[in-house]
């Protein structure tokens, strides 16, 4: 349960909330609005729900682009802090980086501009003076006033996502800039300490101003760095290991009409993570210990390894490497593969195999240094 709500989809996207929006719109509501009585609460939760609406927008922006890229878009939470679009991969190429990356910005720069231009009008039109529409942000009911609210909101959002720090958007222009030249794994190094630096001078400020909100902010981009140099190197690592060389071979192979009470003692105590489920030569689906786990857990002990074994699986070349595997895992959301020669198949290959390498080849290659 991830304590999120469906709010509809769009263009295939899900589009969900988070249910503590209640309460932000609430808050929303009271501090915008409140000084003017009933009209004054319903305009600041009209406020609220439009800044989320421009969240929304902006995530759209970098999901439409990612999709025109052939990456799925699983879905879109909007979160009490901003939006978050789920892509089931990242682009591989530094350009296509950069344009989902940039096409969030580009979506609050479009509608900063054209409410500014909108905004002239009305001061050209006399209106307004420039002083009381421009600079001036005040919560009074009204059109204008929502509107230049609109304007505030899509330029700070603005800014604030092209600062160049993982997770925002700029740590990620930043990074697929630096990869055409530098390769993707030493960019992202330099795109993470660059982003770590304005953490840094962000907690500083912070402190010494006492905003407990931004010590938050500069300690979360300090985490999100390290996580994504991390992953980054993970990779490095998987894509220099070919999935034919970690493939643990045929060890135990189980037939579909076997019960989960007679393979439990074997699945729950050998250190094989998963087992080909085969019939007459040929792998019809893949049981995994959680699998079985999760039969018992829930009384099925007399249910046959075909109920409960995973039917559907990446299927791996053996030339291809573990990030590949990686990647398959986490788009099919299962946690073992099949891996094949040609035709031929010649074994699984789970989560805790590749795990086991990676461990295997890092420490190897610190050790060689
Ligand atoms: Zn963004």
């Amino acid at each position: 349960m991830d304590w999120s709500f469906q709010l509809g989809t769009i263009q295939g996207i899900k589009i969900k909330f988070h249910w503590t929006f209640a309460f932000i719109i609430l808050w929303g509501a009271y501090s915008y609005g409140s000084g003017n009585g009933l009209l004054g609460l319903l305009y600041g939760a009209l406020l609220t729900v439009l800044i989320f609406v421009i969240v929304l927008l902006h995530e759209l922006g970098h999901s439409l682009v990612a999709m025109s890229f052939g990456i799925k878009v699983r879905d879109i939470t909007l979160l009490p802090i901003g939006g978050m679009a789920r892509l089931e991969r990242m682009p591989s190429k530094p350009w296509q980086e950069f344009l989902v990356a940039i096409a969030g910005p580009a979506v609050n720069f479009v509608l900063a501009a054209a409410i500014f231009s909108f905004l002239l009008v009305s001061i050209f039109a006399g209106r307004h003076g420039i002083w009381d529409l421009m600079f001036r942000l005040t919560f009074e009911p009204h059109l204008w006033n929502l509107l230049y609210f609109l304007f505030v909101v899509n330029v700070s959002l603005l800014l604030f996502n092209l600062l160049p720090a993982f997770p925002m958007d700029g740590g990620r222009i930043l990074r697929a800039f630096l990869a055409m030249g530098l390769g993707q794994f030493r960019a992202t190094k330099v795109a993470v300490w660059v982003g770590q630096g304005i953490a840094f001078v962000m907690a500083g400020y912070a402190i010494w101003s006492g905003q407990l909100l931004l010590v938050l902010i500069a300690g979360f981009i300090f985490i999100a760095g390290s996580a994504e140099k991390r992953s980054v190197m993970v990779r490095e690592v998987l894509a220099k290991i070919r999935a034919g060389d970690v493939v643990a071979g045929v060890v135990n192979v189980m037939l579909p009409s076997y019960t989960l009470g007679e393979v439990a003692g074997l699945a729950l105590r050998s250190p094989q993570a998963s087992y080909p489920v085969m019939l007459g030569g040929s792998l019809l689906g893949i049981l995994r210990r959680a699998d079985v786990k999760r039969g018992l857990n829930t009384g099925h002990r007399l249910a046959t390894v075909a109920e409960f074994m995973q039917h559907r699986f990446p299927k791996i070349d053996a030339s291809a490497t573990l990030a590949t595997v990686q990647e398959a895992f986490e788009t099919s959301g299962t946690s073992a593969a099949a891996v094949y020669d040609g035709e031929r198949f010649i074994g699984l290959i789970d989560a805790e195999d590749v795990e086991r390498a990676y461990r295997f080849h890092n420490t190897r290659r610190l050790q060689w240094i």
